[in-house]
């Protein structure tokens, strides 16, 4: 019997549970609330208590797991694990979590992060079977890729494949980014930049079937743009539309940069890839070089929409060789 391994994704808001087997079968999962309140010592308490629970169930069917794979948001420095950059968990912030998570959980532990766990996943069990070069894009509130490049995950900038959701690609409108420059992916394409999108544009005097609910001074999500375009209002079609020409410009400079034979989309934005995959499908090949594009094999949507992170966190215990190098490694703990 071939070993299974528990992999956790440890978002902003939602805690994510796989018990994975070396085929990438899910054999059991959960989703619970991320603990939030509390000083960020309490908050790992409360998520190790979590994956305690979920790992004795497992043990109680019979599984014996090698090991809990974690992802985290951001960036864990070092071999401690340092929480960095953690501006949607902050209450992690500077926190060593690998001793905290050794004290608490005990065996073999590994630690990646999210989208780098999410790649791992689609290149070993998902859409990227079989390729040695594989590049995910993660569309959420921001934007990230994760690189597969000759089998190996790149992990050089803190443990990412860089800054990416910050190309420069809105030269024209050059808005403010939430990284302090100007015309970032993110600005135009990604959950909160299709949003400001909306709220620049009615700024501006532009009408849509939302502004009477911005003007009650309700919330709009990305969401909303969504559903108002797919009902037809001009304006969210085309903020739809920009950001599909967009993406398809990010993926042009990707994919001069990465080559990677196939594009995986994943995150939150996908459930408005009615919306953009199809425009993003048109765009690449006629922004791309040509030359180039021989043997790609095209944009696809994660085969793991929901629980991919996870599944790939499992995977370091599962096939720790696979590794790349770079990143603190994954020992047995005493
Ligand atoms: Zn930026």
């Amino acid at each position: 019997m071939t070993g299974t391994a528990i992999g956790i994704d440890i978002g902003a808001t939602r805690l994510k549970m796989a018990h994975v087997d070396a085929f990438g079968t899910i054999l059991a999962s959960a989703i619970v609330p991320t603990p939030q309140s509390g000083a960020g010592i309490e908050i790992v308490d409360r998520v190790a208590a979590e994956v305690r629970s979920f790992r004795e169930l497992a043990v109680a069917k019979g599984f014996h797991p090698l090991g809990i794979g974690l992802d985290v948001p951001h960036l864990v420095d070092g071999p401690d694990w340092v929480q960095r950059w953690a501006n949607t968990m902050p209450a992690l912030e500077g926190l060593a979590l690998r001793p905290l998570l050794e004290d608490r959980l005990g065996g073999e532990l590994a630690i990646a992060n999210d989208v780098n766990a999410f790649t791992i996943a689609e290149h070993k069990f998902g859409r990227g079977q079989g390729t040695d070069r594989l590049v995910l894009v993660a569309i959420g509130t921001g934007i990230s890729i994760g690189v597969v490049a000759d089998g190996e995950v790149l992990e050089y900038n803190w443990g990412t494949a860089g800054d990416t959701g910050h190309i420069i690609v809105d030269v024209d409108g050059l808005n403010e980014c939430s990284c302090g420059g100007h015309g970032c992916l993110e600005t135009v394409a990604s959950g909160s930049g299709i949003r400001d999108e909306l709220l620049r544009a009615v700024a501006r005097g532009e009408g849509t079937v939302l502004a009477e609910r911005l003007g009650r001074g309700e919330t709009v999500t990305s969401r909303d743009v969504a559903e108002a375009a797919r009902a037809g209002d001009p304006l969210c079609s085309r903020i739809f539309e920009r950001a599909a020409f967009f993406l398809g410009v990010g993926l042009a400079s990707y994919f001069h940069t990465y080559r990677p034979e196939i594009f995986v989309l994943a995150g939150g934005v996908v459930d408005s890839s009615d919306l953009l995959l199809d425009p993003m499908r048109d765009w690449l090949p006629r922004l791309a070089s040509p030359a180039r594009l021989s043997g790609f094999r095209g944009i696809e949507l994660a085969a793991y929409p929901e629980m991919g992170a996870a599944v790939g966190s499992a995977s370091l215990i599962l096939f720790p060789r696979e590794r790349a190098t770079g990143l603190p490694s994954h020992e047995v703990a005493s």
